[in-house]
């Protein structure tokens, strides 16, 4: 079955015994047994839970995975993830990387002795350089944000694999209905399900997939000792949202070309990175490896003053953190998703005081290039009054 009816009908078949098109949520945490020695399949809900159970097969039948596990939160994704490695262990990972990720590797995997080096992972050769004795995987983001950068995934697992590395990838960005990381080789694909696939900014949530029956096994035994499990409302939100998800996507592509198309167009822009659009450095190969273009895009403003009004005179487009909700979001990186980079690695990957970050969502079309063409001039006309 294709992938939009798959998604349209998440969890409406599993429950026969009442014929519910919604999976109910369960609340229980612990399961009778029907006798010693005997389970239903569920004992107590952190190992096992009737709709977090859903979930994970709805999402790794998504993704072509062996398993999904669904955790708290993308961090909590992440964190279960890393606890794969141990002392001494290396891992090579994207320059641009999402702050909370880079965060948890420096000041607490680093603690663990877990190191990282960061790298613009389309440069096979500098990667090369960077392997250790205790080098065990590659962490990837493609696109990354802000920047938009995009990565071979089918190149980079290959390397790895020849290697005897592991291939991590965050998916959050594209969904599995737009980028299938481990049809490409990837062993691991993470999602901060709070972006595209709860799509309305109302659910934190984290998932895991993995390729494999070792991995899966060895995941599922992190998963549920270190509990860092979804709930059942929250699994119940999520598959809620992911009915809708081929749809959303659909509409955030198109908004986000317009408004980029727009901005490119726009003279107080100097800049705008859109893998979508075909001067973006990465479009040929998001084109090949991914079936469509994500919401979130970058542009950088020719005057750095011209920031701050405009995040003040925006009527409908709310100047927050987050992205991949069908409600716009303007961002500013520097100060808010990065600010825990340090400001030699945001200089170096171009995070810098004129970039905004837009998570386009699925308003009118003409609604968006107003709000923003408004605002745009009233910063402007503070400028120059000033
Ligand atoms: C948001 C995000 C995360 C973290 O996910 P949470 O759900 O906020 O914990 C990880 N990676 C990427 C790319 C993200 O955008």
């Amino acid at each position: 079955m294709n992938i939009e009816s798959r998604l349209a009908q998440i969890g409406s078949q599993e429950d026969p015994n009442t014929g519910a098109v919604n999976f109910p949520v369960y609340h229980s945490t612990a399961f009778r047994h029907p006798r010693l020695g005997q389970s239903t399949g569920f004992d107590y809900s952190r190992t096992k839970s009737p709709t977090r159970s859903v979930l994970e097969k709805a999402a790794a039948d998504l993704e072509n995975a062996d398993g999904g596990f669904a955790c708290s939160s993308g961090m909590a994704a992440l964190t279960t993830i890393f606890a794969l490695f141990g002392q001494g262990d290396h891992l090579i990972v994207s320059l641009d990387l999402y702050g909370g990720t880079y965060r948890l590797l420096e000041q607490i995997l680093s603690r663990y002795g877990i190191t990282a080096s960061y790298v613009d992972t389309n440069d096979i050769e500098a990667m090369e350089e960077l392997c250790q004795g205790g080098t065990k995987a590659v962490l990837i983001e493609t696109p990354t944000n802000p920047l938009m950068m995009i990565t071979d995934i089918e190149k980079v697992a290959s390397w790895a694999k020849a290697k005897g590395y592991l291939t991590i990838v965050d998916n959050t960005l594209l969904t599995p209905f737009l980028q299938r990381p481990l049809d490409l080789g990837a062993d691991i694909v993470i999602h901060s399900a709070t972006k595209y696939l709860g799509g309305h900014n109302d659910v934190l949530a984290g998932l895991i997939m993995t390729k494999g029956e070792e991995l899966t096994k060895q995941v599922a035994f992190l998963h549920n000792s270190l509990g860092a499990v979804l709930g059942p409302q929250d699994s119940y939100l999520l598959m809620r949202g992911m009915k809708t998800l081929a749809l959303r996507m659909e509409r955030h592509e198109y908004n986000s070309i317009k408004v980029a198309e727009w901005l490119k167009a726009h003279p107080a822009v100097e800049e705008v990175y859109h893998p979508g659009l075909p001067h973006h450095p990465g479009y040929e190969i998001q084109k090949r490896q991914a079936s469509g273009n994500t919401g979130i895009f970058s542009f950088r403003m020719k005057d750095a003053r011209t920031v701050e009004p405009i995040l003040r005179h925006l009527k409908l487009i709310a100047f927050a953190e987050s992205l991949g909700g069908v409600e716009s979001l303007l961002t500013y990186p520097a100060v808010q998703t990065h600010a825990d980079i340090p400001i030699e690695i945001r200089k170096k990957v171009g995070v810098d005081d004129r970039l905004l970050r837009f998570s386009v969502g699925i308003e009118h079309i003409e609604d968006l290039i107003a709000d923003l063409g408004a605002a745009i001039d009233a910063a402007l006309q503070e400028i120059k009054e000033a």
